[in-house]
């Protein structure tokens, strides 16, 4: 049950901005990054998602990266949205331009759920989309036909494989639409301006499911902090957003996880 001070911040009029990571996806079955099946092994070394996801990494092994990629886009592909992700897809039908979802999961899920992409921003990208590795391409294209979606665990990527995974317009290598660590964001491809212009203008913060380990979900939480807008973070662990809440006392640390809490402060909210 809500209390009445969070009923009284759930009506708050204006933008209401979701931030979400791979928490909500948790329990589609998708693992976060920080969960024990993070790591992905070639030869004998196991490498971390930092160390994976990385241009770098991608120039010295395209292949192990590709095939890190299409285990992974065959995880998401297997998934079903779970409650909160259709709760999010209610929120944006009830909510209408007052709803706007930025999102780091690469998982397709909110969008599978029902919610725009005119009101999802996927800062991360999303990983059923390639693009060229030269950047000819105006936008991020489908995967190809032919590429298996049930990828086996460890499976190299084959020849023909790779010769499928290349830009549709040049012939360069293709690469999995989706921001790497050792990149930068921008608004082409990320919303990186539209999601910075959302923390000025929105009146309420909900935070779901990240660590905040990535720069720009922190800068949003920072500028709306800022601001003095309130925030709710949903989480079963504190993290650099509960801190935050802790220090302005604006809004509230709602521990547990996104099926426990996102449907019930949707259910709450006024529509349009
Ligand atoms: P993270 O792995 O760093 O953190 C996950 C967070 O979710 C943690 O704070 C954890 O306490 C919380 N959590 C775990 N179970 C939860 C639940 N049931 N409900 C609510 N919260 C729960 O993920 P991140 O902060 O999103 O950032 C890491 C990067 O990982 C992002 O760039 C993202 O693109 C990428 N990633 C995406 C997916 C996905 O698309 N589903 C999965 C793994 C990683």
């Amino acid at each position: 049950m809500l209390d009445d001070s969070l009923k009284q911040i759930l009506r708050t009029p204006g933008l209401i901005l979701w931030l979400t990571g791979a928490g909500v996806s948790a329990e589609s079955g998708i693992p976060t990054f920080r969960g024990k099946e993070g790591y992905w092994q070639v030869g004998s070394r196991n490498y971390q998602p930092e160390e994976m996801a990385t241009w770098a990494a991608f120039q010295e092994m395209p292949d192990e990266v590709w095939a890190w990629y299409l285990y992974r886009r065959g995880v998401c592909r297997g998934a079903e949205p779970n409650v909160a992700h259709r709760a999010l897809a209610k929120a944006e039908e009830r909510g209408g331009d007052r709803f706007l979802l930025v999102t780091q999961n690469v998982d397709g899920l909110h969008l599978r759920a029902g919610n725009t992409l005119d009101r999802t921003y996927q800062i991360h990208g999303n990983i059923d989309f390639m693009r060229c590795s030269n950047e000819c391409l105006p936008a991020p294209v489908p995967m190809p036909q032919g590429i298996d979606v049930a990828w086996e665990k460890g499976r190299p990527v084959t020849d023909c494989e790779l010769q499928a995974l290349r830009c549709p317009s040049c012939g360069a290598p293709a690469r999995p639409h989706v921001l790497w660590f050792d990149e930068s964001y921008d608004e082409a491809n990320f919303r990186f301006e539209s999601a910075i212009d959302a923390a000025k203008q929105a009146t309420l913060l909900i935070v779901v499911g990240t660590t905040g380990a990535t720069s720009l979900p922190m800068h949003i939480g920072t500028i709306t902090v800022q601001r003095g807008i309130p925030m709710l973070v949903v989480n079963p662990e504190p993290n650099p957003f509960s801190a935050l809440v802790a220090r302005t006392r604006s809004g509230a640390f709602l521990q547990g996880t996104a099926g426990q809490w996102v449907p019930q402060l949707v259910a709450t909210l006024p529509g349009r």
